[in-house]
């Protein structure tokens, strides 16, 4: 038991601190560091530039310096991001790349540099976001080559397809790790704490993936031994939390409330992992499969199936009694798509509850209160 603690207090800490992980690797290395903004970056084409990926979650600090260049009805994600850059705590990148998943992160992350000099330059990669149309998926198809090309351009190296396909193999031995780890959760219910398996994704954000693979496998391994523990708690499914990790106190919260996760569509959660790239496709077309062919739909995306129904599948499958859907306030295109899923929940009888979150967390005594009532509701 005490390994695996040890194991989950080293993949918080690193969560937490990004910049230490990232900076070692860069003095053994002497590599550069994209810190990379929005999922649908591809990874494997960073890492087989050689360069090490760093996904920006932002984090819960308190926001200062940024409240003089962002509103305060701007999402939590961007007020942090800027404050961090601001507070040059983004300069462990040598460079920033954003996917252009809406119009808040283009203006802010652009306008940054007008703010302060010494920023890390940001670059935007142009996907589509339309899905299922022909023509758009060209011109995704096109827009991934430029990126190659950009990649390797700021590296300095070529990137073979026989390195491409080697990335993309580690990437999805990572993604089969935690699919394997989610699968753990959903048959021993309470086996981690919400919090815990958030930090253990995110960690995989940041640590060189080679050595982060070595590492989960083990904390898998050591989770798969465990006897199951004696819940008795309301399960739950947990959605949402666009762009950043779910704040703490909610995971917490839901807990100490009597909920057990037993399963999420977390942005840092199983929306990170759980599309595999398929290795029998050349490499370049594996990535863009794996864009237009997202497993959990992307509130930014656009694509004809009701994520309502999606969320349903994750609730029937975990055995869950209801979904608690955290959206982040002032995050327009996520309002969507919780006003689409939760008519879908109303039709299917699904019991669902929304709880809102601003970058300075949910109001917690109101929070307790109907996080009680919801899970009385769901145990009558
Ligand atoms: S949370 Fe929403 S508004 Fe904020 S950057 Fe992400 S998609 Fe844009």
């Amino acid at each position: 038991m005490d390994k695996l603690r040890n194991l989950l207090d080293e993949f918080g800490h690193i969560a937490d601190h990004p910049e230490e992980t990232a900076l070692a690797w860069k003095e053994k290395t002497g590599g550069k560091v994209v810190g990379v903004g929005g999922l649908d970056i591809p990874e494997p084409l960073v890492h087989a530039a050689g360069m090490l990926p760093v996904v920006l979650l932002g984090n819960e600090e308190e926001v200062t310096l940024a409240n003089a260049h962002v509103e305060m009805h701007q999402c939590g994600y961007i007020r942090s991001l800027v404050d961090l850059a601001l507070k040059d705590k983004l300069a462990f990148c040598d460079e920033l790349l954003f996917h252009d998943c809406c119009h808040i992160v283009r203006m802010l992350v652009d306008a940054l540099h007008t703010y302060k000099e010494g920023i890390p330059k940001a670059k935007f990669a142009y996907f589509s976001p339309l899905l299922e149309y022909e023509t758009a998926q060209r011109y995704t198809a096109s827009e991934m080559e430029k990126l190659k090309d950009t990649l390797q351009a700021i590296s300095g190296n070529t990137m073979t397809d026989e390195k491409l396909s080697e990335s993309i193999r580690l990437f999805n031995r990572i993604k089969k790790l935690l699919v394997r780890l989610y699968d753990i959760r959903r048959e021993k219910p309470g086996i981690l704490s919400g919090w815990d398996v958030t930090q253990t994704v995110a960690a995989g954000m940041v640590m060189p993936r080679e050595d982060y693979a070595v590492k989960l496998e083990e904390l898998v391994d050591l989770v798969a031994a465990l006897p199951a523990p004696e819940t008795k708690g309301v399960p739950v499914v947990v959605h949402g939390s666009l762009c950043e990790r779910c704040s703490r106190s909610v995971l917490e919260e839901i807990e100490a409330c009597g909920g057990v996760i037993v399963d999420d569509d977390l942005y840092v959660g199983s929306k990170y992992f759980n599309t595999l790239y398929k290795e029998e496709l050349a490499p370049m077309e594996a990535l863009l499969d794996a864009y237009l062919h997202r497993v959990s739909p992307c509130p930014t995306r656009y694509e004809e199936r009701d994520p309502g129904d999606y969320l349903a599948e994750v609730y029937n499958r975990s055995g869950a009694k209801g979904i608690i859907m955290v959206v982040v306030k002032f995050c327009e295109a996520h309002d969507y798509l919780y006003f689409t899923a939760h008519r879908r929940f109303e039709q299917l009888g699904i019991p669902e509850m929304l709880v809102e979150t601003v970058h300075e967390g949910a109001a917690e005594g109101q929070l307790k209160t109907r996080l009680q009532g919801f899970f009385e509701k769901l145990e009558v």
